[in-house]
């Protein structure tokens, strides 16, 4: 059941006369120098840049969209391009050669794998399929059958399935279909910045729906965030974004589809293929865009009791999760990165403490 109100579309809250995405709004942002939207992913993906001459800017911006578009094709999960065929590779048991980047996106895929005990997993590109998220449209028709999950929940895929040399990628389980999308919109972030600062800009904001990663604080003024509270036309607090930082907020409140009275949620539970429950929405920020994406993933996927272990486990120690009865828990750093906001509608957080001294799941060697 969805508590409080009925969710918003959006989890994070956008705002009049700033950056705008499906996740966060900037609070404080002077008139950026130049400033451009991409399509990537299904998402609008927004960047500005500060404090750089325009003419430099722009040519920034078109390295950046030359490599979105190729991330575009070369990523997707359900069109032609790189991962399409390595996927068909794996279902026929061969063995595929990846441009090096997709190999260390795979390489980083399965140590965050390990690390979440497969609760983010993106081998399970069949079960997402299956619940028909391999749409740009969200799902119509009737849920998969039990015969149907129990069928890919037997497949097993996981990320330890596969075998990644150098460039050359084999998988030893067929059920095995990649699905980068619960990381690539951080790992592209990631990529964005590298491209930006060997470009010489200092100063940028980067805005994916649902994603936020920032370089520079133009000029000791930090990029300010608002997470949206799901439940209220309000939000739960800003966040002041340090350099270098990211922050990703996944769930159910955005690509989903409702039958029966259930909302079924686009993030995929891999010990049951089934759509996970009870979470709204969960925040992370850390200074990688990739880890706070794939984490947002993995603690929505976690029960009550797991998330703080597996947060500690990816390494990612300031979360925010809104549970679908309108609990706010905050692990101490976020709770102290939290800034009120006016106009916000001040719900209580309990505030859960990670545990320390936890032993990293590490993958097998392959
Ligand atoms: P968003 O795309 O809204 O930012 P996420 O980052 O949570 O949301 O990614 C969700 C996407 O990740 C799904 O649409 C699907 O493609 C894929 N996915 C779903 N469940 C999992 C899972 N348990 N592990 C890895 N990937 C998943
Ligand atoms: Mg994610």
């Amino acid at each position: 059941m969805i508590g409080r109100r009925a969710a918003l579309r959006a989890g994070l809250a956008l705002a009049a006369g700033l950056v705008l995405a499906g996740g966060v709004r900037v609070l404080t942002a002077p008139a950026p120098d130049v400033s451009e939207t991409f399509y990537v992913f299904g998402t609008l993906l927004e960047v500005e840049t500060h404090g750089v001459p325009a003419a430099q800017a722009r040519d920034a911006m078109a390295v950046l969209g030359a490599h979105f578009r190729q991330m575009h094709r070369d990523w997707h999960a359900w069109a032609p391009g790189e991962l399409e065929s390595l996927n068909a590779a794996m279902a026929a048991g061969q063995s595929f050669e990846v441009a090096p980047g997709l190999a260390k996106l795979l390489q980083q895929g399965r140590d965050l794998a390990c690390r979440s005990e497969g609760l983010f997993d993106p081998a399970v590109g069949g079960m997402v399929e299956a619940w028909g998220f391999h749409a740009d449209t969200p799902p119509e028709g009737d849920p998969p059958s039990d015969a149907v999950v129990a069928k890919l929940l037997a497949g097993a895929p996981k990320m330890t399935d596969l075998t990644i040399e150098g460039t050359t990628v084999r998988s030893s389980n067929p059920a095995v279909q990649l699905d980068l999308g619960a990381y690539a919109k951080g790992a592209a972030l990631d990529l964005a910045e590298a491209d930006l600062t060997a470009a010489g800009i200092r100063d940028a904001v980067l805005n994916a729906g649902g994603g936020v990663q920032v370089l520079g604080d133009h000029g000791s003024r930090p990029w300010r965030v608002a997470i949206r509270d799901p439940f209220e036309w309000g939000v739960v607090g800003a966040v002041s974004l340090r350099p270098g930082e990211a922050l990703h907020t996944s769930g159910n409140y955005e690509r989903y589809f409702d039958k029966g009275g259930i909302r079924f949620s686009h993030i995929i539970d891999p010990r049951t293929a089934r759509p996970m429950r009870g979470v709204v929405s969960v925040s992370v920020l850390s200074d990688n865009g990739a880890l706070s994406d794939a984490a947002a993933t993995a603690l929505c996927v976690a029960g009550e009791e797991d998330w703080p272990r597996i947060a500690a486990q990816m390494g990612v120690s300031a979360v925010l999760r809104i549970t679908d009865d309108g609990s706010i828990f905050a692990t101490p750093e976020m709770r102290a990165r939290l800034e009120a906001v006016e106009g916000g509608f001040p719900a209580p957080i309990t505030v859960v403490d990670l545990p320390k001294d936890v032993a990293i799941p590490l993958c097998p060697e392959g």
